[in-house]
């Protein structure tokens, strides 16, 4: 076990080696990272699309008209809601040009596709509201899309209502998926009285019956749609189950009867729409060219079975590379939407000209493409938390260094261990170090080993664990072990935030999100760190991060983070389902939030429209049926009944009763 005296340990050697560098040298090896550095480290051009840089400063921007237009830089936001709007962090910053721009960029897409391709059909594309239905999104999209008569998608009452109020162009569509009660189908026939075009999509067979009673007695003409069941597989993370398994649509049989029954109540001319959708975010662009030809093949089937369909809905799937790797893995696609675009309209062009049937309008239901990149987290570091085995400068902090030969035998040897590390005999020491580690807590357990020799053990494990780490390359072989040591000593940040609130869809589906602090770029981040959020519960952090080798890192390169000054980290790319899912776990509720809008006479410039306040506590106490009347009368009875016996003075018993009710006032998140 104890092996002679050879080398020393790596972190003193490093400490050495850095004091006999001269001043220059080290100011030249600092200055070598710079900001395309950081660009590269963080992967920003491949997620960031031109929306998103880096300026001369080390701060990440936001360039809404892409490289040349304004750039706003997200630290002079954050320091402008703070200081004059009292905004606190985290917070919800949304860009409502990159809305406008993901609108554009869909429509002339298809426009200039259409064009070239010279295809016969127009676009008239929907947003499916349920991708973020807040106000201000459709509000800025249908703003943005007006020109292009673009419309919005209900899958429920409650979405049906938002868009029959906004969605007045009688060129635009309105579709209506989702399970339908008559209610609903009430509704959308309300929308056709008001000489909209609202289209009923048919999920289930039983709802065409329905449907027409109803419009019979309202005596109006409905559109109906039909959602079919492609064989087509989905693929990637949230595809649709295919065939017989999906909970929506109709298959071949069933599309066959649905004709055959309309065809019965003379009402097959009301059958305008064909609609599939086979998942969201499509990683792979074959995917969707194959949907896309086997739903051409439905719709020239239906036309000559004498349905006068008007309109070909690819539904939704064009994705988002939220990891900026343009390939087909879960969290990226390898297409662009020009790509995705012209796919759609040559391979439907294709088979109408082979089947001589009339080409289509097209639909497409695009959601998370259009508004993922306006959304972006901005949260504040509030602590770091050191690898579990304490780092080089501190390892050895419960004993000074010369104090090591007064140290118990016991002791000794785990020093022993330490000295005797070469890259050659790494594997044995780390082996004999676990061993000694066991030994000691297992000792101490038994009241054989002093608190202060367990924790000495404990550090010296730390420090060989650590220089393995940093003398990997050393190594002629690296065992597996090793790799799974590495990704096991990293610094948690202690982020101000709920993923459970703010990222769901990590939690739930893994789903990875670029992350990257908004400032500091022209410093070398030296720390692997993870975030851990402020929920009590150990799901509660983000331990995979977009990688540019692989599927994901287990960390992420961070700062240290400097006494007394704030270290900002942002999610990007969360615009789409994010928001709304979000949950209340722990009562925090839903963060802060403002509505940024460049400044086209100052490029430097930018204007905060709208601050929309998070949840306070009192708010998300009244959701789960709490009084606060009650709550306050319930402390302040105890604190009476104190007052009373003279515990507290009655000037103290008011100070706590009013701190009580004050905090109820304020926001859910930490303050400091
Ligand atoms: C969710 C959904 C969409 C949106 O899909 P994205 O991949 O986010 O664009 C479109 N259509 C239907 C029917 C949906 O259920």
């Amino acid at each position: 076990m104890n092996k002679p005296q050879s080398k020393m340990t790596e972190p003193q050697t490093s400490k050495r080696i850095e004091n006999e560098k001269p001043a220059a040298e080290i100011a030249r090896v600092r200055q070598k990272w710079n900001i395309e550095d950081s660009k590269s480290l963080y992967n920003i051009e491949g997620w960031g699309a031109d929306y998103f840089s880096v300026n001369k400063d080390g701060n990440l921007c936001v360039l809404p008209d892409s490289q040349g237009g304004p750039e706003i830089e997200i630290l002079d936001v954050i320091q402008e809601i703070s200081k004059n709007q009292q905004v606190e962090l985290p917070c919800i910053i949304r860009f409502q040009d990159l809305l406008r721009k993901r609108v554009e960029r869909i429509n002339e897409a298809f426009k200039n596709s259409i064009r070239e391709a010279d295809y016969k059909g127009l676009y008239r594309g929907v947003y499916p509201i349920k991708v973020n239905q807040m106000r201000e999104v459709i509000e800025e999209i249908l703003d943005a899309g007006q020109a292009y008569h673009f419309g919005l998608e209900a899958g429920s009452k409650a979405e049906l209502q938002i868009v029959l109020a906004y969605n007045k162009d009688p060129e635009a569509l309105t579709i209506c998926n989702g399970f339908k009660d008559q209610e609903y189908i009430r509704l959308a026939l309300l929308g056709r009285k008001l000489g909209r075009k609202i289209v009923l999509v048919v999920e289930k067979l039983s709802e065409i019956e329905q449907i027409l009673k109803i419009a019979d007695e309202m005596e109006i003409e409905p559109l109906l749609g039909i959602r079919a069941k492609l064989a087509t597989p989905g693929a990637g993370k949230w595809q649709e189950s295919g065939g017989s398994n999906s909970k929506f649509g109709l298959s071949a049989a069933d599309i066959l009867n649905a004709v055959e029954k309309l065809r019965k109540r003379d009402r097959l001319s009301s059958l305008k729409l064909l609609h599939f959708h086979i998942g969201s975010q499509i990683p792979d662009i074959r995917t969707m060219k194959s949907a896309v030809q086997e739903g051409a093949r439905l719709y020239s089937s239906l036309r000559k079975l004498g349905a006068p369909l008007d309109y070909f809905d690819v539904g939704g799937g064009l994705g988002v590379d939220y990891d900026g790797s343009q390939s087909k893995s879960d969290f990226s696609i390898n297409y662009t939407t020009e790509e995705y675009v012209s796919n759609i309209v040559h391979q439907l062009q294709q088979v109408c000209d082979e089947e001589q049937v009339e080409h289509p309008h097209i639909v497409s239901e695009s959601g998370r493409s259009i508004v993922a990149y306006h959304a972006c987290l901005i949260m504040k570091v509030i602590d770091t938390i050191e690898p579990t085995f304490g780092t080089p400068g501190k390892a050895l902090s419960v004993f000074e260094e010369n104090e090591t030969v007064k140290q118990s035998e016991y002791v000794q040897e785990a020093l022993g261990i330490m000295k005797g590390l070469t890259p050659k005999t790494a594997l044995e020491s780390y082996h004999d170090s676990l061993t000694k580690l066991e030994d000691a807590q297992d000792r101490f357990k038994l009241g054989a080993l002093s608190l202060r020799e367990r924790a000495l053990v404990e550090q010296i494990h730390g420090k060989i664990c650590l220089w393995i780490c940093n003398n990997m390359k050393r190594m002629k072989r690296i065992p597996d072990e090793f790799y799974e040591l590495k990704e096991k000593i990293v610094h948690q940040y202690v982020v101000n935030f709920s993923v459970f609130q703010s990222a769901p869809d990590h939690w739930a589906f893994d789903q990875l999100f670029p992350i990257c602090p908004i400032h500091r770029m022209n410093e070398k981040p030296k720390n692997n760190g993870i975030l851990v959020d402020i929920t009590c519960d150990s799901d509660g952090e983000i331990d995979r991060f977009i990688s540019r080798d692989d599927d994901y890192s287990r960390s992420l390169k961070l700062h240290s983070v400097r006494e007394g000054r704030p270290y900002y980290l942002g999610v990007f790319l969360t615009g789409a389902y994010q928001d709304i899912m979000g949950d209340m776990h722990n009562l925090f509720g839903r963060v802060n939030e403002v509505h940024v809008f460049k400044d086209d006479e100052d490029h430097e410039d930018y204007y905060i429209e709208e601050v929309i306040r998070g949840d306070t506590i009192s708010g998300t106490l009244r959701a789960t049926q709490y009084s606060l009347s009650e709550l306050n009368r319930m402390l302040k009875q105890d604190v009476d009944r104190k007052v009373k016996e003279g515990v507290l003075k009655p000037k103290q018993g008011v100070q706590l009763v009013d701190f009580y009710s004050k905090v109820m006032n304020g926001y859910t998140y930490l303050r400091n």
